[in-house]
């Protein structure tokens, strides 16, 4: 039986695992569970999974949590706090964490679970944008087993999986992404918020769904893609794939190209996660290949998703550009989805914050949460003057 604490219970990714956990009861035990705003909902799975902790990132809502538990008699613990977050991810109860938080608010939990040498199921990618080498230095000093749940990472794990130094080192990695909703649309100025919130194959959080409608969840991925498995970015392909029935593919040096194959949800790739090396068969949704009419394949355009671009650029640039990056991003689909700024303006803000912000590389956790508090601070600012100057 080993524990498992979701980070990030409430969300897409949280509420699938909680979904495959629930298949295996005699397996996992759900330990804990965390959630930022949503204390009423994480008091509910509190509950029905009879966990002993849960906590909430926001001092402000400790409070509101233990009501929630108490008005449907659970007796779990309440903790409130960033910190106790990060103290969860490394406590010795735990054996598996899930990091499903979103955005930058992930990389403390990220590194603890790491430095604690747990099973880390990672979904939480901005962590491994911003972590970088430094993330998987720390995985491998202390004996962290980090399985990607990012599904076209997943993907490349599986393609990778018994493949010697020699042949990785020679191989190509071929992202694919769907395109997501504006694919073929010519002007993308007018977006909007409702518009970019909707994708055509995956139901994800409003976060990475408007990333995917930038194709800067694509550029995010081929940074994860460069530090997880350690290829450098003239190494890695991204091919648009709209059916999203392949989730990536290797190529080899002998031009076998190798892909793996499967339905679009992301419960299959944290059953993977979880049972690996072994595999799950309940609750995985199999691939009806009469279902499917054809596979297609185009490469993206880089004009009308400039962002994707500036990932090659960041990791090209080195130095803090891919927190920086990151954290412009962050901004600017929050800025988006407040109705502050424009769709296209989120890639004119990531633009002018990696040319115009430039930190040395990071050479510490500490360094990497100080260059995207500044990033962010700077970012705000942008997007402050620039709704101002819209109104
Ligand atoms: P959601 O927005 O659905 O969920 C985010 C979770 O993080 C919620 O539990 C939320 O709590 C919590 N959270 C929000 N802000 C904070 C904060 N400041 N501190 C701590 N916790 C916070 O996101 P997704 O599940 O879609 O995505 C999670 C991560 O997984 C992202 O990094 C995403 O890129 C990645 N991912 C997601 C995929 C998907 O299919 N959804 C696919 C591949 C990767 P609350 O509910 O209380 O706000
Ligand atoms: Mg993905």
């Amino acid at each position: 039986m080993q524990n498992v604490a979701i980070l990030g219970a409430t969300g897409s990714i949280g509420k699938s695992t909680l979904g495959v956990l629930e298949l295996y009861p005699d397996k996992f035990r759900l330990y804990a569970v965390t959630a930022h705003s949503r204390v009423k909902e994480l008091a509910e799975i509190a509950k029905r999974f009879n966990v002993s902790l849960a906590v909430t990132s926001d001092p402000s809502k400790l409070e509101a949590l233990k009501e929630a538990l108490a008005a449907i008699g659970c007796n779990a613990r309440a903790e409130a706090g960033a910190e106790a977050v990060a103290r969860l991810a490394a406590s010795p109860e735990v054996d598996i964490v899930v990091g499903a938080i979103v955005g930058a608010a992930g990389i403390v939990s990220t590194f603890r679970a790491a430095e604690a040498g747990k099973k880390l199921l990672l979904a939480n990618k901005e962590s491994v944008v911003c972590g970088g080498k430094l993330l998987m230095d720390t995985v491998k000093r202390c004996g962290a087993t980090l399985m990607p749940v990012d599904s076209e990472h997943n993907a490349i794990f599986q393609c990778l999986v018994g493949e010697t130094e020699r042949s990785r080192e020679k191989a190509r990695i071929i992202l694919t992404a769907s395109g997501g909703p504006f694919r073929t649309r010519k002007d993308l100025s007018d977006v909007t918020i409702e518009e970019a919130t909707h994708h055509p194959n995956w139901s994800m959080g409003r976060k990475i769904t408007v990333d995917s409608a930038t194709l800067m969840n694509k550029g995010l991925e081929v940074i994860e893609a460069r530090w997880l498995f350690d290829f450098l970015p003239e190494r890695i392909d991204v091919v648009v794939h709209p059916q999203s029935i392949i989730h990536s593919m290797v190529e080899y040096e002998d031009g076998v190209v190798i892909a793996q194959m499967g339905a679009p949800d992301m419960k299959n790739t944290i059953a993977y996660s979880l049972a690996y090396p072994d595999r799950f068969t309940a609750g995985v949704t199999p691939l009806k290949f009469s279902q499917i009419k054809t596979l297609t394949f185009e490469d993206p355009d880089l004009n009308r998703f400039p962002q994707l671009g500036y990932a090659y650029e960041a990791l090209k640039m080195g130095g803090s550009a891919s927190i920086v990056l990151n954290a412009a991003n962050e901004i600017g689909v929050e800025a988006f989805l407040e109705g502050r700024i424009g769709f296209t303006d989120i890639a004119v803000l990531c633009r002018s914050m990696m040319y115009g912000f430039q930190p040395p590389a990071p050479t510490t956790l500490e360094e990497i949460l100080e260059t995207d508090r500044q990033a962010r601070e700077l970012a705000r600012a942008w997007a402050d003057g620039y709704s101002e100057h819209r109104r």
